[in-house]
């Protein structure tokens, strides 16, 4: 059991915990972050490490784990306090401060502010009807390592931008990739849908994955068509199933925040109903709200910022630009 004392506190170390932490050493802060998963990253990390993103403002093109890495050099600039594989399990935020984390292990976090970059909390992937004891013989519901599917057959289950991207990820190194979705709309970004269309990528619509089959290591998929019962089987060596997540705000639920269901409802300051406490990032919630990585740094510069009267009094919440004097 120990005691971490610092001037921000940050729950979750996904990019938007990473900005937030840059932030706050900019402003001259010490900072702690916390995260449940041994490594900093988020779902960046623990789901799509070497799936490119193209929305990130600046980067044409960034590979997700190359995003993550550039977050922490760019945070390590202050050499924030890093907890990793230790969940905050409950908040103190007694009148006059300091907000007090305590965490799994016992460790307790005390700052003069939080943010609260909690993302999804923990997630763990929906299974797959059929074929659920196929799990790590061939099933999986990621695919951190692209390369370990090079030259295989592989179906993708799912009809969302994960099992979209995954599918562009692995064409051009798969020996094929085939996308089977129960319904015919898909939920991905259009424009995806289209150009694994274009690239030649199998769509097979509404269809739903009705069997699994192999000796050790899954050898094919029985795919049935909702529109007439018609079967095909397809060779696999590798089925991902891309569902989606099922998501757990975990000990968060229990802290007295203002919830929306599993995000905590902020104001345009990123302040939550708790003093002292701020939320920035997929956590957070406020109307028109959209979860997009580049919407979360702006988010986390924001929650950081005004925190600034509590941390700091004698500073205001503009920062000030980063190329002049930070205060
Ligand atoms: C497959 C996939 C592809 C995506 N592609 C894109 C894309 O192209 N562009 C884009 O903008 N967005 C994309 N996203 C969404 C993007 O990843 C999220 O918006 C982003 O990760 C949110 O960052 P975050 O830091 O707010 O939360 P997260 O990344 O979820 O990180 C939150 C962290 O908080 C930790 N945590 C939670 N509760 C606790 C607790 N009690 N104690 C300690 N730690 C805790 C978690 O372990 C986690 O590490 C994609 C998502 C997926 C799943």
């Amino acid at each position: 059991m120990s005691t971490v004392d610092v001037d921000l506190s940050v729950v979750g170390a996904g990019p938007t915990g990473l900005y937030a932490a840059y932030y706050s050493g900019f402003r001259g802060w010490s900072t702690a972050v916390v995260d449940a998963l041994p490594e900093v990253g988020g779902q960046i990390t623990a789901m799509y490490p070497e799936k490119d993103i193209f929305d990130v403002a600046g980067f044409p093109t960034v590979r997700g784990r190359v995003l993550v890495e550039e977050l922490k050099k760019q945070a390590d600039q202050f050499s924030p306090t890093y907890v990793l594989g230790d969940q905050a399990m409950s908040i103190d935020t007694p009148e006059g401060g300091p907000v007090a984390l305590t965490l799994a292990s016992g460790t307790v976090v005390r700052a003069k502010a939080a943010v609260i970059t909690g993302g999804i909390g923990s997630f763990k992937p929906r299974p797959l009807p059929a074929g659920g004891e196929w799990e790590g013989r061939g099933l999986v519901f990621f695919i951190p390592q692209p390369d370990e599917h090079a030259g295989k057959d592989v179906v993708i289950v799912g009809g969302g931008d994960s099992a979209l991207d995954w599918a562009h990820m692995l064409h051009p190194i798969a020996k094929s990739v085939t996308v089977v979705h129960r319904r015919d709309q898909f939920r991905a970004h259009a424009s995806m849908v289209d150009n694994a269309r274009a690239l030649g990528i199998e769509l097979l619509t509404p269809c739903e994955v009705t069997a699994v089959r192999g000796d050790d290591w899954v050898s094919e998929v029985e795919v049935t068509s909702k529109t007439d019962g018609a079967i095909r089987v397809l060779p696999a060596d590798t089925v991902v199933a891309a569902l989606g997540f099922i998501a757990n705000i975990g000990p968060m639920a229990e802290w007295g925040l203002d919830l929306e269901k599993r995000h905590i409802a902020v104001s345009t300051s990123m302040a939550t109903n708790l003093p002292g406490v701020f939320a920035a990032g997929d956590i957070a919630v406020y109307p028109g709200k959209v979860p997009l990585i580049s919407i979360a740094f702006g988010e986390a510069a924001l929650a950081v910022n005004n925190a600034a009267p509590i941390v700091s009094p004698e500073l205001g919440v503009f920062p000030g630009h980063s190329s002049g004097e930070s205060n």
